[in-house]
């Protein structure tokens, strides 16, 4: 079979590139190892029939808000697409019973502030004011190819329009940590745990340079726009991607992985199959499987590539996650209060020495004494995804080691997340009860993903990593996966990345999906 484009991987940024293709008449096919499309993007009947789970991904703001989804929008919704929107975004709940929150309603969001420190109220509002002129900038620098003529001209546009200060302020943005940026911000440990809180949801404890934009962007983003999440599961973009490549003429192979990349003269020239197949790509060969899994694997080692591979070798994964789907009676009855049933996600990481304490633990291959929680309900919002009266709960428990070399606690024995998941899930399940006592009692059914179980859904999670590489400054921006290779390019002619291992990273928000393609065309 012949084609323009064969693409390994039907994971979301696999999955753009193909549509963005073929929208511009490539023939395209992509090849996916799972009998199921979407990678990290997939909606599942996990526990009991009629309970639909997001199994990783279930805050589809990225994709809501990307250049793919804009320049496909109405031909996706077409297809099925469709989001709901939370008006409570996210709340950390504290070790006092207390919360706060913040919901699109910014005096909702600041009249919890207020009660903490009418100072922080303050300079909540004027950050949020500072990021509706900032954020054009910011999202164009993430949406860029990097580097890029593009991101210089913003740059250069930026620093007419606003000054060298602002360069220096943005450029300190991208460089503190969580707690450093935090500090200089604003006064009260509620709020500053609350923010940073999203900084573990890639791999920045609070004290990691480079780790505070997530919880700037995430925590204003959120204020400003709100969240949004898949109506019936977050696989809505995957169905309606994978509809739309077949509309325009693509073919999507499931159950069928990619064993071998072919080589004509030192230039991909297509896939062999694992049922035997091959696939012939006369234009390039697309990977949105990880880079590990490609070089000196699918293309076997070459000497002259040594270089490469050497540092590509280096790419190191982010900690490991766990996610525990539960099937609910009721939504949690959380003791910080019945407001807190409103909200999309629930972060029980308290403060940020425990943060702080859970990564140093998890990254040493300890099974951390309190790991934080991101506690999702997207049943509040769409109670579409279980049957009337029911809820599902998506916790996602972060961070953890990938190999466990002990309990940092002194009461698990076991060394395989095998043997010791379902008694690390009833650790996770005493702090839900702390939170949300009687949860154990509301629970209809469970399932459970460990590290490796993730791992087995997908082989990009590797050891559980849901980031596909950690996103220290290190393997990020110029030098995501390998300096000299951000923007797609391999050694190998023909032979392109794109996916959460390359810029602008993990997420959905599709991005090296559809700047490759824009690249290609
Ligand atoms: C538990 C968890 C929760 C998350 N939550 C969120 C969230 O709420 N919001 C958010 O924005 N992001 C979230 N993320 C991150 C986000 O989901 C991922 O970064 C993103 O989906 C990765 O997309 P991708 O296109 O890079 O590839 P992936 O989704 O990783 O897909 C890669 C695909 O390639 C396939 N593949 C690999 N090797 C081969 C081969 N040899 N042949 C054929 N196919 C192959 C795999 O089977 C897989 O389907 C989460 C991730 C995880 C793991």
């Amino acid at each position: 079979m012949k084609y323009d484009a064969v693409i390994i991987g039907a994971g979301h940024n696999g999955l753009a590139a193909a549509v963005e293709l073929a929208k511009n008449g490539w023939s395209v096919a992509v090849a996916e190892a799972s009998a199921e499309a979407g990678g990290a993007v997939k909606t599942r009947e996990a526990t009991l029939p009629g309970f639909r789970h997001d199994l990783c991904a279930m805050n589809l703001s990225m994709f809501a808000g990307s250049a793919f989804f804009n320049s496909n929008k109405d031909e996706l919704v077409a297809h099925g697409l469709g989001f709901v929107p939370a008006v409570h975004c996210f709340a950390s709940v504290f070790r006092d019973h207390s919360y706060l929150g913040v919901s699109t309603d910014i005096e909702k969001t600041v009249a919890g502030i207020a009660a903490l420190s009418p100072g922080d109220a303050r300079a909540w509002r004027e950050m949020v004011a500072e990021f509706g002129s900032d954020a054009p900038y910011i999202f164009g620098l993430l949406g860029s190819p990097m580097p890029s003529f593009a991101a210089a001209k913003l740059v250069w546009k930026a620093w007419r329009q606003k000054g060298t200060g602002w360069l220096y302020e943005t450029a300190k943005l991208l460089l503190a940590s969580p707690r450093d940026f935090l500090d200089s911000r604003f006064e009260n440990p509620k709020l500053k745990a609350m923010m940073a809180a999203w900084g573990l949801h890639l791999d920045f404890a609070p004290e990691v340079a480079g780790g505070a934009l997530f919880p700037y962007l995430e925590s204003m983003a959120n204020q400003s726009f709100g969240m949004v999440i898949g109506q019936g599961g977050a696989d809505t973009i995957i169905n309606a991607m994978t509809a739309l490549l077949k509309t325009r003429g693509g073919d999507l192979l499931l159950g069928t992985a990619v064993e071998k990349i072919e080589l004509e003269n030192g230039r991909a020239s297509g896939v062999r199959l694992a049922d035997g197949r091959v696939l012939t790509a006369n234009r390039a060969v697309i990977s949105n499987a990880h880079p590990k899994l490609i070089f000196g694997k699918l293309l076997g080692r070459d000497p002259s590539r040594a270089g490469f591979d050497a540092k590509l070798e280096k790419f190191r994964a982010g900690p490991g996650t766990m996610m525990i789907h539960l099937a609910l009676d009721g939504l949690p009855d959380w003791r910080a209060g019945e407001a807190l049933k409103h909200f999309a996600y629930v972060h029980i990481a308290p403060d940020m020495e425990m943060m702080s304490k859970a990564y140093a633990e998890a990254v040493g291959g300890l099974l951390p004494v309190e790991p934080a929680l991101v506690v999702g309900q997207p049943t509040a919002l769409d109670p579409s995804r279980a049957p009337d009266g029911k809820h599902v709960l998506w916790v996602q428990v972060r961070v953890l080691p990938a190999e466990i070399r002990g309990d940092a606690k002194g009461e698990i024995e076991g060394r395989t997340w095998d043997g010791i998941k379902d008694a690390y899930a009833e650790r996770v399940l005493d702090i839900l009860d702390i939170h949300a006592p009687g949860i154990r009692s509301q629970i209809l059914g469970r399932s459970i993903f460990s590290p490796i179980d993730l791992e087995r859904e997908n082989p990009n999670l590797i050891g559980g990593d849901n980031l596909s590489g950690s996103h220290h400054l290190d393997q990020n921006f110029l030098f995501r996966p390998v300096a000299g290779y951000s923007r797609y390019k391999t050694p190998v002619k023909g032979l392109y990345l794109c996916g959460a291992s390359t810029w602008p990273g993990a997420g959905t928000g599709a991005g090296s999906g559809f700047m490759l393609a824009q690249m290609l065309v």
